[in-house]
């Protein structure tokens, strides 16, 4: 897939226009007709893993003072909920080693109390659930994302360099048992777990959960790992499913990346996140907060818009919504991620774990 990204034209700059005079608390439309109603937080940078296809293992990360404090998460969060966002998500680094996470989500719950906020999720490997699910439940937090590439404990080591197996198979019960719905994220990686997909949607119709494959993206300097190498279309991924399972098209729709089918023999879902060959931009109803409080209007551009500086400026916060609304005027219509031996690999300098994927 090559260059999809293209500049806004004239009609994109009435849009513009028209959305920069929008009266205050409309809800927040792009300039394509995207009405932008999820946000996903990285709530930090830091991680107790080092997957190999996200970070080096001597990564270097944020002075904890360039970091959002809580309070100031709260307070972009608050406004994106203010101005029509439906969806939280907050992701990271690994959201549950950030300290007093659940402050957060204790603070984000009154949204939901209210009715202004549908959902209110998280992205985590999994490694701190055992400690955390109860409370998340409590918090209004119904479903949960949780990363994991392989059954292997070898493997996983191997993958997440730093990480217990064990501990994230007991956060995995525990969230069970807490009541929270399950999907597991995992990365399809050419020559490392391209042996375990049948067992993985075996495993996940047995337990309950859902499954989301993710096509590597070239996103970060990441070491010696080679991402040419890890690449794994899954395209192929889907045909190898098909030898086994039956496979049903399914109409579930989210507004983001992924594709879903039912798989019959389970009744579970399985998703596919194909950033590299499919183009999923033109229903994007996201945009994510870094922790630092950068706002990237897409996944795949350098374009951001700094929300920390007028939050900090004005105890009020008008000047907060204003930055948000022109920072949407801004979305681009899609990404230009591109993996070919032409171009390399790297077409966005930062981590995922900046962005929070
Ligand atoms: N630490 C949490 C976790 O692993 O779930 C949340 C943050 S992590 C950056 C979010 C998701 O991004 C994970 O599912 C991870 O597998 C995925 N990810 C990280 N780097 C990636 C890459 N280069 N390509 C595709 N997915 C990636
Ligand atoms: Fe940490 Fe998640 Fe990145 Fe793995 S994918 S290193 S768990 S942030």
């Amino acid at each position: 897939m090559d260059g999809i990204s293209e500049t806004n034209g004239p009609s994109a700059d009435n849009a513009a226009d028209a959305l920069k005079n929008a009266p205050q608390n409309a809800p927040i439309i792009d300039p394509f007709g995207r009405s932008i109603s999820y946000l996903r937080v990285s709530v930090t940078d830091r991680c107790d893993f080092r997957c190999v296809y996200c970070m080096s293992e001597d990564m270097t990360f944020l002075p904890k003072q360039e970091v959002l404090t809580l309070e100031e998460l709260d307070r972009v969060c608050s406004a994106f909920v203010r101005l029509g966002v439906q969806k939280l998500r907050m992701t990271g680094g690994e959201p549950l080693v950030r300290r007093n996470i659940l402050w957060l989500f204790e603070r984000l719950g009154r949204h939901l109390e209210s009715g202004a906020l549908k959902e209110l999720t998280l992205t985590t490997n999994g490694s701190q659930l055992a400690r955390y699910a109860d409370d998340l439940y409590r918090c209004g937090v119904r479903r949960v994302n949780v990363s994991l590439d392989t059954l292997n404990p070898d493997k996983f080591l191997a993958i997440t360099r730093w990480g217990k197996f064990d501990k994230v198979m007991e956060g995995l019960e525990a969230a069970k048992q807490a009541g929270l719905a399950v999907k597991i994220n995992c990365v399809a990686l050419k020559g490392v777990n391209d042996d375990e997909v049948h067992r993985l949607v075996e495993w996940c119709g047995e337990e309950g959960f859902d499954l989301t494959f993710i096509e590597v993206m070239p996103m970060g300097d990441i070491g010696n790992e080679e991402r040419l190498d890890q690449y794994w279309p899954l395209t192929m991924v889907r045909g190898e499913l098909a030898k086994r399972w039956t496979l049903e098209d399914s109409d579930y729709v989210t507004g983001g990346p992924a594709r879903y089918v039912t798989v019959q023999e389970t009744g579970r879902k399985i998703g596919f996140i194909t950033p590299l060959t499919h183009n999923f931009c033109e229903s994007c109803n996201r945009v994510r907060l870094t922790c630092t409080g950068t706002l990237y209007m897409c996944l795949g551009q350098d374009d951001a818009a700094d929300l920390k500086t007028p939050m900090r400026a004005h105890a009020d916060d008008a000047p907060l919504d204003d930055a948000i609304r022109e920072a949407i005027t801004r979305k681009p219509k899609g990404h230009d991620f591109v993996i070919d031996r032409r171009r390399g690999a790297k077409s966005v300098a930062r981590h995922m774990s900046v962005t929070g994927g």
